[in-house]
């Protein structure tokens, strides 16, 4: 192949013009056109007319030259919707080179676009499927050629992987090892125009008019034109699979796809851009000053580096779904099932619903083929489907998963493990598999451990789903569909710094009073439907002071903010200098995996265990209490809380610099990865600007940042990701609102 590029023929635009005459009898001006093994000059004559005089490389057989003017014959024939060049003399020898002249098609070439709308990368697709149509049953003995470039032949720039460094190399690597998986019997065969890269696309609007050069024409696997097509679209694209994704769609469409080609599309495609990019390097090395040889590696590298960030399976789902081969059904009968047979009491994010099937790490992948950063899923705490929870669920789920009545190491390792996070007097565990269950088991622990009734909780507060926790939440029971508060709750105004109205662990006391026999006081240890509150400094340790002086005992629901989120500390409450006497857990403490927890003294612990047992069928079996090992595991082994502080602090002084800008952002806030994003319409009435906030969130989905709306007022963004978020997304984040804010 070397060889092929070195005896590229170098001719220069005055000799091109003389050729023209001597060879065609044409008085033309000659200017080159870029090339990769051949060279190929526009000549213009003095009428006019445009033509391309093709100058084929010295290595360059007779007989290929001759299959590939048959080729462009049989597509001039056979795909009236495409314009293809037509030989305009016969082709001639001359000084060791043959030398053809093309008629010149028309049309703008793609790669000097703007942009390449979805429309566009439809038509794409469809011309290429048109020109495979075409050339089916085409055959001839030079199209049996072993050419470098065709995908099938991989290995040949495989040779060259040892030039690329370390980190390159292993997504290489993994490049080739699925295609040394590809069934090569199981896809059609047939011969391909094999290079529909923009720029030998022809455009006019946004419809391809014509793709031009059959210099990689071969017979190879007919959906590899696709392939070669896809890898070179996704080139610079904000979402490649959405852009691969239209043109698979369209060539469906247009000359229908087996199966099996579909299924391999994906990993040919990839395979294509590592092949590019081994070329480059060996070309890096061996021509240096050939620039039109490098000119896809850069690009081709910021995309390989984006897919191998892309979760396994996502795109051929994708793929799968767009020709109508996935069992999977569309969003739409989606939201009619859900509409006929799940209670209607649940809402869906988002007015055009996102249909999510992949998620790795803080990113979400939808079937349309798009990536979203997630910035909201508290859930996914160390990051969507780590691969080590995955796996700790999964071995175990196949080796045994029971109740815990009989003995389980997992059960005894992971309670050690949790409490040993805790200060000192929180020593016991109660494994559940909710927020809610953790929560409703700490009031019974408080009812049983005080003997009374009585509870205060904080206003806008939402503790969980069960009949006792909707009487604890002011959020839902003086929301729709409440029946206000019941008798013995007690609401504290909410500590807000920015909105004021209260009066600290005052307000704490004076209930206690008002109660009487106060049994608790729950309260989150930063506020999350209250709409993200840092709480005041020291009011935690205050309000549970007046608490116990009472006679109550003191809850603090970390189901939010636990497990590392606050950055500085693993526990929430731990900023704010107090020790509560019951710790309850969900969310992220199973990744996912429905889990939760209540941590007590041994004291508490000890009143409720009064020969009433409390036995929970799912709480702290093998499997949960194995995702729940391997979750504490990745906070430490990935530095995850560490992370939280540096990244969170990061991430609001960016926003906070925004506030300068913005006088629609009342105020900014945040702890580690809890953030809050308050809208007002005005700075000295604090007037909530609730629908701006929800018009952001929407505006900012379209542009694949996940975030949503909280507080009693519907005016405060929330920004709660897992803990992998990193600087970069941070940056995303913030350039993508400002624009949404401009
Ligand atoms: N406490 C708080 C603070 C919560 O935010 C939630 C859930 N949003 C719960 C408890 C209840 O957790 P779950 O939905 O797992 O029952």
């Amino acid at each position: 192949m070397a060889l092929a590029v070195t005896n590229a023929p170098r001719f220069t635009a005055a000799e091109a013009m003389q050729m023209a005459v001597e060879l065609y009898g044409m008085r033309a001006e000659a200017e080159p056109l870029p090339s990769e093994r051949d060279q190929n000059f526009l000549l213009r004559t003095e009428s006019g007319d445009r033509f391309v005089l093709k100058i084929a490389n010295a290595g360059e057989r007779r007989e290929v030259l001759e299959y590939q003017n048959a080729a462009i014959q049989r597509l001039a024939e056979r795909c009236g919707d495409l314009r293809f060049p037509r030989m305009a003399g016969p082709m001639v020898s001359s000084g060791g080179y043959l030398v053809r002249l093309f008629t010149w098609v028309e049309g703008t070439c793609m790669a000097r676009a703007p942009r390449h709308s979805e429309e566009m990368l439809a038509s794409l697709g469809r011309a290429v499927a048109l020109i495979d149509r075409a050339l089916a049953g085409f055959s001839h003995p030079a199209a049996q050629r072993t050419l470098h470039w065709d995908i099938r032949h991989a290995d040949l720039a495989r040779e060259h992987a040892h030039l690329l460094p370390e980190g390159r190399r292993r997504i290489i690597d993994a490049g080739f090892a699925a295609w040394e998986q590809v069934d090569w019997s199981a896809l059609r065969r047939g011969v391909i125009h094999g290079d529909a890269n923009d720029y030998n696309v022809l455009i006019d609007g946004d419809r391809v008019v014509s793709i031009l050069d059959l210099g990689d024409s071969v017979e190879t696997a007919v959906v590899c034109d696709l392939a070669i097509a896809i890898a070179y679209a996704m080139l610079g694209k904000p979402d490649p699979v959405a852009a691969a994704r239209a043109m698979v769609e369209a060539y469906h469409g247009e000359y229908p796809l087996t199966e099996a080609e579909v299924d391999h599309l994906w990993t040919l495609a990839v395979a294509r851009l590592c092949l590019s990019v081994c070329y480059s390097a060996h070309h890096a090395l061996t021509l240096p000053e050939n620039d039109y040889l490098g000119v896809t590696d850069a690009p081709a590298w910021t995309l390989l580096e984006r897919l191998s960030e892309f979760p396994e399976g996502w795109p051929r789902d994708v793929f799968r779904r767009a020709c109508g081969f996935s069992r999977g059904r569309g969003a739409a009968a989606i939201v009619a099932s859900r509409r006929d047979h799940l209670g209607a009491s649940l809402s869906l994010s988002y007015r055009q619903p996102l249909h999510i099937t992949h998620g790795w790490r803080q990113r979400l992948f939808s079937t349309a083929g798009r990536g979203y950063l997630d910035c909201v899923n508290n859930v996914a705490h160390v990051g969507h489907s780590h691969p080590r929870v995955a796996e700790a669920a999964a071995t175990q789920m196949r080796a045994l998963n029971t109740n815990t009545r009989y003995l389980h190491e997992h059960l005894a390792e992971y309670i050690e493990r949790l409490t040993a996070t805790l200060p000192a007097p929180l020593s016991v565990a109660y494994l559940v598999c909710s927020g809610s269950e953790a929560n409703e088991l700490a009031l019974r622990l408080a009812r049983a451990h005080t003997g009374r009734d009585q509870v205060i909780v904080v206003d806008t507060a939402y503790h969980g789903n069960t009949n006792a926790l909707v009487d604890l939440s002011p959020y839902k029971f003086n929301g729709p569909g409440g029946r206000g508060k019941p008798a013995h709750v007690h609401v504290v105004p909410t500590p807000d710094p920015y909105r004021g109205g209260f009066r600290g662990p005052q307000d704490v006391r004076e209930a206690a009073q008002r109660a009487g026999a106060v049994a608790a006081f729950f309260c989150e240890s930063a506020l999350s439907c209250a709409g993200q509150v840092i709480l005041p400094p020291g009011y935690l340790r205050d309000a549970f002071d007046a608490v116990r002086e009472a006679g109550g005992v003191c809850v603090a629901d970390e189901v939010q903010t636990g497990f590392g989120r606050a950055g500085s500390h693993f526990w929430m409450f731990e900023t704010q200098d107090a020790v509560p006497d019951i710790v309850t857990m969900g969310k992220p403490i199973g990744n996912g995996h429905p889990l939760g927890a209540v941590v007590t003294t041994r004291e508490i612990a000890q009143s409720f265990a009064n020969g009433m047992e409390y036995f929970n069928t799912f709480g702290g079996n093998p499997v949960s209490c194995a995702a729940g090992l391997a979750v504490l595991d990745v906070i430490r082994d990935e530095g995850l809380q560490e992370n939280a502080r540096d990244t969170g602090a990061y991430l609001l002084g960016r926003l906070q610099e925004l506030t300068g800008r913005h006088a629609i952002l009342g105020d900014v806030r945040g702890r580690g990865l809890f953030l809050g994003i308050e809208f007002v319409r005005d700075r000295g009435t604090r007037e909530p600007a609730a629908a701006e906030a929800s018009a952001a969130v929407e505006a900012m989905k379209e542009r694949g940042v996940l975030l949503s709306t909280d507080g009693p007022l519907h005016n405060v963004i929330k920004i709660k990701p897992p803990l992998v978020f990193s600087r970069s997304d941070a940056d995303l984040l913030v350039r993508e609102l400002e624009e949404v804010l401009a």
